[in-house]
């Protein structure tokens, strides 16, 4: 049966956008938001018209993650102007409410805030946007997946197995609203000491791989767990802006070809 029929809304498209993909996480801290951010940048270095969306509305990190602040302007017809930087449009609540704030909204509020990011923003023409969706399978999710156009979801997880059995459920939430699945971001898996370059796998090598494995899914990649990557990005400074040619830089970039 058509969606309607069925009593769900019409999916629609986010206006003057080509391409939507959603990145997502089953549990917060796990890396959704760099990868997110280093994935639009690595867009943007492949030639496309390339755009971010934080959707996380009680913990936006895209304005961090950009180096960006300040109010966005209203264009003539009262929708938000994006902030950009590193050749990358953002929007985010983190550049509608001030930092000190507290964020206490609730229920219909924070509906609003995020049906204005969804549908007032002037995004002047994308080829790709990358929604950084907040952590998890609740209520903002389900809003987003039921009632935009996704081309596709990237899911990244941790190679642990709490981290995996949780990442299994944000797969089935997109399949059951008949999101494709693009492929799974294995993240933190490795340790390079800088000191003596030995790597080791802290939590296991190939847990994400056997989740991929399991549900037929691919596995776009694998970032090492870096801290030269954590302090790039608290610096406003992406890997994918600052040191491209890097192995770090590389494993970005090629996560973007392969979707
Ligand atoms: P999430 O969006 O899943 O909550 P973040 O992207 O905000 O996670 O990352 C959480 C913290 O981990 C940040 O301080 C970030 O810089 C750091 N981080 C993310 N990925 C890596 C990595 N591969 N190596 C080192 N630090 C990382």
């Amino acid at each position: 049966l058509p969606r309607r029929q069925r009593g769900l809304p019409e999916k629609r498209n986010i206006r003057d956008v080509r391409k939507v993909i959603a990145v997502s996480s089953a549990k917060g801290g796990v890396g959704k938001s760099t990868i997110a951010v280093n994935l639009a940048l690595a867009f943007a270095r492949h030639g496309h018209r390339s755009g971010l969306l934080d959707t996380d509305i009680f913990g936006p990190s895209i304005p961090t993650l950009l180096n960006l602040s300040g109010e966005p302007r209203l264009s003539a017809n009262n929708q938000l102007i994006p902030l950009s930087n590193y050749g990358v449009k953002s929007m985010s609540m983190g550049y509608l409410i001030s930092e000190s704030a507290p964020v206490v909204w609730r229920g219909l509020m924070v509906m609003k805030a995020l049906q204005q990011l969804l549908h007032e923003v002037d995004w002047g023409g994308l080829d790709i946007l990358v929604l950084d969706l907040p952590p998890g399978t609740g209520d903002t999710q389900l809003t987003i997946t039921q009632q935009i156009k996704l081309d596709g979801a990237v899911i990244v997880s941790t190679p642990q197995d709490i981290a995996l059995k949780d990442a299994v459920k944000g797969i089935s939430m997109f399949q059951k609203v008949g999101v494709p699945i693009l492929g799974m971001v294995q993240n933190m898996s490795v340790f390079i000491c800088p000191g003596c370059g030995k790597s080791t796998h802290i939590f296991g090598a190939e847990g994400v791989m056997r989740t991929c494995n399991s549900h037929g899914i691919a596995l776009l990649g694998d970032i090492p767990l870096d801290a030269k990557i954590c302090d790039d990005a608290d610096r406003g400074k992406p890997t994918v802006v600052v040191e491209p040619e890097s192995g770090r830089g590389k494993a970005f970039l090629a996560i973007a070809e392969r979707i």
